[in-house]
């Protein structure tokens, strides 16, 4: 009994050493984790969930003071700056990060391809590839590939872009446009044809080869081919249909061959009530001037605002209370007779192939807004 007491008295000022200990330890451990993650991190984390991005960088400079051996916290901060459009400031920062001793190589390419991307988005494309062009020997290879595509597009390089697709994985390939805008470049050379005709020939199913052959033959003023190359996207590509129907009109004028395609775009339009097939057929219909029977009846079966405003296009307003209506009716609709791209949600006037928002290809679809 007596010696369990002892033990007993002998084990309380051991558990209070232990406790000593343990509670030394957990402010070890909370200095190491203040350290490596300071109160400014979290400070300018909380400014960038709120969108303070000034205060987020103010903070964020703070951290890196406090904790210089940080190598994640200079790749934020210049993401940030990158953000403002600071492109000096974000350079100088890789720069510095580049030259630290205490980087392993996997870091240092992530910092060599940051650098790449900054100079791209900053519009210094030379520089840009020439970053890209120090990674292709490395694990970074596909992603260099990728911003090496993107300069080539920028720079309209459209043979280098060629080349660069082919080496690319798993890249969906816009080779067909590359070949289509080089054929622009060589204009009305016999070079032209011969690369649309190729093009037609390696994706029989776009239809941009064709368009671009048939502007080339028209160029040449070979209305006939021009038309019947046309011709094929509206018998096996209709749903593009609405960007050419004015155009073969334009070539079927030139051989007499108006009807044929009156009679085809009347087809389409009972298929699909598309304003630029109603356009086709009112602005160059039979009947002068145009009695706006086609815009009706895409009115009747979806309530076409688009189509209510180009019906009314033609009226003569005489007060001033009606002109006010048209001039609200115009301003509220003025995009719905335009493109939009389904990647970036660019409006646009005019069709793309390449958005220029986004850069994407294929990415606008051949229908008005106010189709959609
Ligand atoms: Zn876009």
């Amino acid at each position: 009994m007596f010696e369990d007491i002892v033990w007993f008295l002998l084990l309380i000022p051991g558990a209070f050493v232990l406790g000593w200990l343990a509670s030394r330890l957990d402010v070890v451990h909370w200095r190491i984790e203040n350290r490596r993650n300071p109160k400014a991190y979290f400070k300018a984390m909380n400014f960038l969930v709120n969108q303070q991005i000034e205060d987020a960088l103010q903070n964020l400079i703070e951290a890196i003071r406090i904790n210089p051996e940080n190598k994640e916290l200079p790749h934020i901060l210049a993401g940030l700056l990158q953000r403002s459009g600071d492109w000096d400031k974000t350079l100088s920062l890789y720069n510095q990060l580049l030259h630290r001793s205490d980087l392993n190589d996997q870091e240092r390419l992530k910092v060599i391809f940051s650098m790449a991307e900054c100079y791209y988005f900053a519009g210094m494309y030379s520089q840009s590839s020439q970053y890209y062009q120090n990674l292709l020997n490395t694990s970074y290879r596909q992603l260099a590939l990728k911003g090496l595509l993107r300069v080539s597009e920028r720079t309209k390089n459209w043979s280098q872009a060629l080349s660069l697709s082919t080496q690319l994985a798993d890249h969906k390939t816009s080779k067909h446009h590359y070949w289509c805008e080089e054929g622009k470049l060589v204009a009305i050379s016999e070079g032209a044809k011969e690369i649309f005709q190729k093009v037609i020939e390696d994706t029989p199913k776009h239809p941009r080869a064709y368009m671009e052959l048939a502007r080339w033959y028209a160029d040449n003023r070979d209305y006939h081919s021009a038309f019947d190359t046309l011709w094929v996207i509206f018998e096996n590509m209709q749903y593009y249909a609405p960007l050419v129907c004015c155009e073969i009109l334009g070539y079927a004028q030139h051989i007499g061959q108006e009807s044929k395609v009156f009679q085809a775009v009347e087809k389409l339009f009972q298929k699909n009530r598309c304003v630029d097939f109603a356009r086709t057929l009112e602005e160059n219909g039979h009947s002068k001037p145009s009695s706006g029977e086609y815009f009706m009846q895409m009115m009747r079966q979806s309530e076409s605002l688009l189509a209510a405003l180009l019906w009314v296009q033609p009226f003569n307003f005489l007060h001033d209370e009606q002109k006010l209506v048209h001039k609200i009716l115009q301003h509220k609709s003025q995009d719905l007779d335009s493109y939009r791209c389904s990647h970036c949600g660019l409006v646009t006037k005019k069709f793309y192939w390449q958005c220029v928002g986004c850069k994407s290809w294929d990415t606008i679809p051949p229908l008005r807004l106010g189709e959609l």
